[in-house]
């Protein structure tokens, strides 16, 4: 019982550690590696064929010799695309200045195709779209939420802009027109924030959400839920558009997305696929990060694909709680366990055992829960877990070394724990030319107590004496039990005549205690007979002799009538 109030107690405050650091943004870079990870290992998805992406890359600039692409060029492309009456055209490139030649053309196609979104910036330094698409109100945002590490793993489905009005992102407004479509209207879930669209959900991201903490959650955001890279996307070059390389199927009633995929051009974000920070290529291109953020709208409305789920901070608190106070439990099992390879699970029990399996399961269920759907903190349970372990096993060893010197019956230091001490007293005696005394005591007539009192009397009997004894001395002197009825008293710097006098004061007040002993043939109360052995006495080299010498007197002491200290010579 004992031991559970501990281990609550140590998994507590390790808990609460934990969860303090986390709030001091400790463990939330790992958490999110932690996320990128688990994004990576999961099983590939089938590939979205909804969402066409129309890629502009470093060969279709040279073979087109033009970059930006003119007004003319864009007005074909748009006009091409439509023929085959795609639900929407999402145009991924920011279009606010004219580009000639070909303005007019291209005005004209803004006027004449109301499924077109243009794209504009809004945070940091914002950039404009066409004026005609604004004015037609046919614009989406282009903005993305960078985490601390420069990596996209939150979408922006709309901002409120600073006269009030909701803007919505470019992903939002290419899947609701899909959506419409199909007859599906998002909903507002009374006041709680949440959408309701179709089979699913869209929680708005909260800035203590996942491994996250106190992240800007400005607008609603949703985390992203990465169906794939680039192959996971339906895709068409802009060349096969211009050039009518185009199947008509390949486009009808889907959304089309057009974007640049050129090195040169720069728009390629970090994401959970990227692992090597340095190498552009592992990064996403900026259009492909918005047709995954499409498809999770489309496909969690049409397919009731889940979006990652997070759980509140009490229960991120308790789930931090629950690893460290089960972890820490088997651990204190484990320690305890009187098999065979006793030994061998200590040693590996406390570092092996303790902390990486766990670590693993942990990891595993962190993974498994991730496969459903659920985002939980994984590396702040495992700080916990690790602290508590640590400490639970510290505390149990240090506990069982005391035990292993207490002796059980008096709970004072045992005959090892004497020996241990007289041992580093006698090194530091010679050392410092000091002297030792040692007093060893004897209940007198103690078989005969046994006998007339009965086992347990004499149990409590030595108990007593043992508290005497432990009251007669200094901080600096050891009192153990020596074996038996017999008691030890280790005086360190001290002389023969005070050890004498401290030994005759412990026969005194035990005997002031009045325990009766009528079958006592030294008096009628519980006595003892002490012996007291020096350092500096002749023929005493080494401890041997010095206990024997105590002896020696003891047995004096014994012969004398007992109840008295006797100074050996
Ligand atoms: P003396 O005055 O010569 O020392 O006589 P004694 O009877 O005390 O000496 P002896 O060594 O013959 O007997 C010691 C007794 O102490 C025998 C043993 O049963 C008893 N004893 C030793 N350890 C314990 C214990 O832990 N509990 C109890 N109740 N008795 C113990
Ligand atoms: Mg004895
Ligand atoms: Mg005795």
């Amino acid at each position: 019982m004992k031991w559970l109030w501990s281990l609550l107690l140590v998994a507590f405050a390790a808990s609460g550690l934990t969860i303090g650091a986390t709030y001091l943004k400790a463990f939330q870079l790992f958490e999110l590696l932690a996320f990128d990870t688990w994004v990576r290992l999961l099983p590939l998805e089938a590939k979205e064929n909804r969402v066409v992406v129309v890629t502009i890359s470093e060969s279709d600039i040279n073979e087109l010799g033009q970059w930006p692409l003119s007004d003319l060029t864009l007005s074909q492309l748009i006009t091409k695309i439509n023929q085959y009456q795609p639900r929407a055209i999402g145009l991924d490139i920011y279009r606010g200045l004219p580009v000639k030649p070909g303005t007019a053309e291209l005005e004209a196609v803004f006027r004449s195709t109301p499924n077109l979104i243009g794209v504009e910036k809004a945070i940091g330094k914002s950039v404009k779209t066409s004026a005609i698409l604004e004015a037609q109100g046919q614009t989406a945002l282009a903005d993305v939420v960078k985490d601390t590490d420069g990596k996209i793993r939150r979408g922006l489905l709309s901002i409120e802009l600073n006269d009030g009005q909701i803007q919505l992102g470019l992903a939002t407004i290419l899947a609701l027109m899909y959506l419409e479509a199909e007859g599906i209207e998002p909903e507002l879930k009374g006041d709680t924030g949440i959408i309701s669209i179709g089979q699913t959900e869209l929680v708005p991201f909260k800035g203590n959400d996942g491994g996250y903490v106190r992240a800007d959650d400005g607008g609603i955001q949703v985390l992203m839920n990465y169906r794939g890279k680039e192959d996971n996307f339906a895709q068409i070059s802009i060349l096969e558009v211009l050039n009518d390389q185009v199947e008509e199927d390949s486009i009808k009633d889907r959304i089309v997305l057009i974007g640049s995929i050129a090195e040169s051009l720069h728009d390629f974000l970090p994401t959970p696929y990227s692992i090597n920070r340095a190498n552009q290529l592992e990064d996403l291109p900026g259009v492909f990060i918005h047709a995954n953020l499409t498809s999770q709208i489309i496909s969690g409305a049409l397919d009731g694909r889940g979006s990652i789920k997070t759980i509140s901070e009490f229960e991120e608190w308790i789930w931090i709680f629950t690893w460290a106070f089960s972890v820490s439990l088997s651990n204190l099992i484990l320690l305890n366990c009187q098999c065979n390879s006793r030994q061998i699970l200590l040693i590996l029990g406390s570092t092996v055992l303790s902390l990486v399996i766990p670590g693993i399961v942990l990891m595993g269920i962190g993974y498994l829960l991730f496969l459903a759907g659920f985002w939980l903190p994984v590396i702040s349970p495992l700080f916990s877990l690790t602290l508590s372990t640590i400490t639970i096993s510290w505390y149990y060893n240090q506990s069982q070394t005391k035990l292993a010197s207490i002796d059980s019956l008096t709970a004072i230091p045992n005959r090892r724990s004497f020996e241990a001490f007289l041992q580093q007293k006698w090194g530091e005696t010679e050392k410092k030319q000091q002297t030792l005394s040692l007093v060893l005591c004897d209940v007198d007539f103690f078989k005969k107590y046994n006998d007339t009192y009965g086992h347990q009397a004499g149990d409590s009997c030595l108990q007593e004496v043992a508290k005497v004894l432990a009251k007669s001395v200094r901080n600096s002197d050891l009192v153990a039990r020596y074996g038996g009825e017999e008691f030890v008293v280790v005086l360190p710097n001290t002389p023969p005549e005070i050890a004498i006098v401290v030994a005759q004061r412990i026969c005194d007040r035990l005997k002031s205690l009045s325990m009766p002993h009528i079958n006592s043939e030294a008096g009628d109360y519980v006595t003892m007979s002490c012996g007291v052995a020096n350092s500096n006495f002749e023929g005493v080299n080494s401890l041997e002799e010095l206990i024997a010498k105590a002896d020696k007197a003891l047995y004096k002491a014994k012969a004398q009538g007992r109840d008295r200290a006797v100074l050996a010579k």
